[in-house]
């Protein structure tokens, strides 16, 4: 049923509400949430390869963890509860081992040797632990009090056979499988990853490894968005670089189109004389462009070619991986199926002080230490290796700050974020 692609999306899926100049990143954030849908169609696999997929739909448990009442501890099992004091109980002949049930009944009054994992035998819901007993002779020693089902798991009290164990949307993590494992779950409905194409995009631009002639730059921005992408669990392609020609630029968009369900691409996103991007999306006639009120951040270029959503980035690659990271990242994981989700920030102390004017939202380049949040010396867009130095972004909200040392700021780690 769920083989069939979901319907495509609308070309003017990212059209901004008229007569804003600069939208908040909270309002721009909610337009994308509202708008993106889900683009990738479903399969089955094994939950051998289900790690980091995404589940296209509910899983309900087979079978109850734990399937029957076990015992958690090695020791002795019998019917409780017992009152405090002194007690001796005479031992039944064998034992109940996981795997290796008892096959008879405890009578009341005596008891039997358990191992843990051992499913409870007729007649037993209390375990005492061996350590806290005297045995010799077919006799157990220890003393009360002890409570009714002390040591024992219950059948079920975990996951019940029936349940739904995970929902729809969920990225599979490892202790995920454990679950599905442990409620007999083989295999498992999933999304088809995510295919995503990068394509950089300037005339400036050689590979590293290339010579570089004057006034030429390496293409820092596709190693770092390809790597991201895959982090955030899709498919890349890699498009490679594409000269600030309109002509090139149409047949790198045409063919990232047939291969992928979403391209990136940066550079030449905002409305000047070499910006193909825009001007080839506008072309097409689903341009928009994205004034954010956010630092850094120059106009996002978002539009539909040939049916794909086109991210269209800032070239700048302070801009390109913050954008990344706010944007297209929450944008990525609703068109694979991953469901809307909000990195996880931390209000911790400043080790830094900045004076910030109202009217737009700020992402510093930080790291955490001895507690504090740092603050990379140089807010400069252009300096990668302050996206290198650091392990996360802080957040200043959109209104005025002026922020002392001791003062809490908002981190949001890069993990937070799938990096
Ligand atoms: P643009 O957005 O095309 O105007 O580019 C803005 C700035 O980012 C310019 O200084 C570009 O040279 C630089 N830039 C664009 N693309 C890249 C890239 N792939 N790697 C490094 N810098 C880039
Ligand atoms: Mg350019």
């Amino acid at each position: 049923m769920t083989d069939l692609s979901p319907p495509p999306l609308r070309n003017d899926c990212f059209a901004l509400p008229a007569g804003v100049n600069w939208t908040p990143v909270d309002e721009a954030l909610a337009l994308l949430r509202d708008r993106l849908t889900p683009v990738t169609a479903a399969e089955d696999v094994a939950i051998g390869d289900a790690l980091g997929r995404i589940l296209a739909q509910n899983v309900v448990a087979l079978r109850s963890n734990p399937p029957q009442a076990n015992s958690a501890v090695d020791g002795y099992g019998f019917a409780g509860a017992v009152p405090e004091g002194a007690h001796v109980l005479p031992l039944m002949q064998g034992r109940a081992a996981a795997g290796v049930p008892y096959a008879g009944a405890v009578p009341a009054g005596t008891a039997l040797r358990v191992l843990t994992g051992a499913a409870l035998p007729k007649g037993v819901d209390t375990v005492i632990l061996e350590e806290d007993v005297n045995a010799n002779d077919g006799q157990i020693a220890f003393r009360g009090p002890l409570k009714q089902g002390a040591n024992a798991r219950k059948a079920g009290e975990d996951v019940v056979a029936g349940d739904v164990a995970l929902t729809a949307g969920r990225v599979l993590t490892p202790a995920d499988l454990a679950l599905l494992s442990a409620t007999g779950v083989a295999r498992v409905h999933v999304r088809k990853p995510l295919r995503v194409a990068v394509i950089s995009t300037g005339d400036e631009l050689v590979d590293p490894g290339q010579p570089a002639g004057e006034g030429q730059i390496f293409d820092a921005n596709r190693p770092m968005l390809l790597s991201m992408v895959r982090r955030f669990g899709a498919e890349t392609i890699d498009m490679g670089r594409v000269a600030d020609d309109r002509a090139a630029l149409r047949a790198a968009l045409d063919s990232a189109a047939a291969q992928a369900d979403v391209i990136l691409t940066s550079g030449g996103a905002s409305a000047g004389d070499e910006d193909h991007v825009s001007a080839l999306l506008t072309e097409a006639g689903a341009m928009q462009e994205w004034r954010i009120a956010v630092k850094p951040g120059r106009p996002l270029a978002l539009g539909m070619w040939q049916g794909r959503p086109v991210f269209g980035l800032p070239g700048n690659p302070v801009a390109a991986m913050v954008c990344t990271l706010v944007f297209a990242r929450p944008a990525v994981a609703l068109l694979a199926g991953a469901g809307w989700n909000e990195p996880q920030g931390f209000l911790l102390p400043a080790a830094f002080e900045k004076r910030k004017k109202p009217g737009r939202r700020e992402y510093l380049r930080g790291r955490i230490r001895d507690g504090k949040v740092e603050a990379f010396k140089s807010e400069g867009s252009g300096r990668i290796s302050g996206l290198s130095w650091a392990e996360g972004l802080i957040e200043i909200e959109d209104g005025a700050r002026q922020i002392q040392p001791g003062d809490p700021v908002r981190f949001i780690p890069f993990t937070s974020y799938g990096l």
